[in-house]
């Protein structure tokens, strides 16, 4: 039922852009992945708001008060999303990235972290201060559990022990089996973070069902705009912690000493890590889109992406030159997020040419995945340069992917087109 099927509204759909061969065209944003467009009805919610903002948890004033009560509730908004169980607490970030710094920050003593070589870079290199142990990538989600499991049965079971792991490829869009991975991390006695920079935008996540201890996201890729991220669950780790950053809004009793130090007492809520102000604002912009998506049913959110997704797949399966990067096998459950190389063709050159003459903005480049494209590829991103700029003459066989993402916003028009120019 297509009426039930319409993309969300988003900013940025009357954008035109120039094309190479003359003339405008509607801009079709296909990096969702990247950064989704934000809601209409987020930027509404937030600009109906703007006028009364005030900085949080500091005095009596009405604004203030008013957005304390607000930020406070987009806290639990956010909890009530997630599915976070009693006593989990909601830290707000900047971003995914922020969010598993401040976890690795928190990890006990001795901890060991396992991880998949397949992450993106931000749950792949926080860790690196820690005793980490980096998981070949598998080729099917029970050989990822297989893996795990091998792995934390040769671990030191006395310590504290961590895995983190991805929900969805932000480079091939395949869904992890995170609930088997929980329950293989808890089975010996680790604990599981949950990234869901790419799940949370496409599928409704809950801390709770999946029995994950941690979950990590970005509210640039769930409709909302940049600077707020989220990072939920158990409370007790980043409790014994220090602050993540040390400042007013962190400290419940600061006083000198009389050796002449300072002593500090810090929050034991969310607030030990939100030190300096918060960003109101993006936790209100967070919350927002959380309710929109809840609002419009992940059922029919996941129905319109997989129409998408058998658009791209079906409108180019004949097309003998591309092809499409995966770990699991091309009909591996996924969420709207395609990579592909096409042969003979430099992506970036492709990408751009999208772009100039199409209007299609798609992502080229190794998407902070290296060790992944590495194994996609079989080449080596390295010797490429920086991440999503590698070098490589016209012509020659490819040695970095393009990446088609989509979403709740996403018209059929723009994948068609897209299809159209592939073609
Ligand atoms: N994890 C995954 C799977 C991602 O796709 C991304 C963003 N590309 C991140 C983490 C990092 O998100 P951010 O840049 O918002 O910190």
């Amino acid at each position: 039922d297509q009426s039930v099927c319409a993309p969300l509204p988003v900013l940025g759909r009357d954008v035109t852009v120039p094309l190479v061969t003359g003339g405008e065209v509607a801009y079709a944003a296909l990096d969702y992945a990247a950064s989704a467009p934000a809601l209409q009805r987020v930027w509404d919610d937030v600009a109906a708001y703007a006028p009364y903002y005030g900085s949080v948890h500091r005095g009596a004033g009405y604004l203030s008060q008013l957005s304390t009560d607000l930020f406070e509730n987009a806290r639990r908004t956010v909890a009530e999303f997630l599915g976070c169980r009693e006593g989990d607490q909601v830290v707000f970030t900047r971003s995914t990235t922020d969010s598993l710094n401040l976890l690795a920050d928190a990890l006990p003593a001795d901890c060991q972290v396992f991880v998949f070589e397949t992450e993106h870079h931000a749950s792949l290199l926080p860790w690196r201060n820690a005793r980490v142990t980096y998981l070949d990538a598998p080729r099917s989600p029970h050989q990822a559990v297989e893996t795990l499991e091998r792995a934390l049965a040769d671990r030191d079971p006395h310590g504290p022990a961590l895995v983190c792991v991805t929900g969805a490829s932000n480079v091939t869009g395949e869904l992890w089996p995170v609930r088997e991975l929980a329950a293989a991390a808890h089975a010996h006695g680790a604990r599981i973070v949950l990234d869901a920079a790419q799940l949370a935008p496409h599928h409704p996540v809950s801390v709770a069902d999946l029995d994950v201890d941690w979950v990590a996201f970005s509210g640039h890729k769930l409709y909302a705009p940049f600077g707020s991220g989220v990072l939920a669950g158990r409370a007790d780790w980043l409790r014994a912690a220090e602050p993540y950053l040390a400042g007013g809004g962190a400290s419940r009793k600061v006083s000198r000493r009389e050796d002449g130090g300072v002593d500090v007492e810090w929050h034991d809520s969310a607030a030990r890590h939100e030190a300096g102000s918060p960003n109101v604002i993006g936790a209100y912009a967070v919350a927002s889109a959380c309710r929109a998506l809840t609002e419009a049913g992940f059922d029919t959110l996941v129905a319109r992406e997989q129409h998408l997704v058998r658009t791209v797949r079906e409108g180019l399966s004949d097309v003998p030159q591309v092809r499409f990067l995966s770990l699991f096998g091309d009909d591996a459950p996924r969420v709207g997020v395609l990579s592909f190389v096409v042969e003979g063709w430099n992506s970036s050159h492709f990408a751009a040419a999208l772009s100039a003459e199409y209007g299609i903005g798609v992502r080229d480049g190794l998407f902070c995945a290296h060790p992944l494209l590495r194994t996609l590829l079989g080449s080596d991103p390295q010797a490429q340069g920086e991440c999503g700029s590698p070098e490589a003459a016209p012509g020659e066989k490819s040695l970095n992917a393009i990446r088609v993402s989509f979403g709740a916003g996403t018209p059929d028009e723009h994948v068609e087109r897209f299809v159209r120019a592939v073609r």
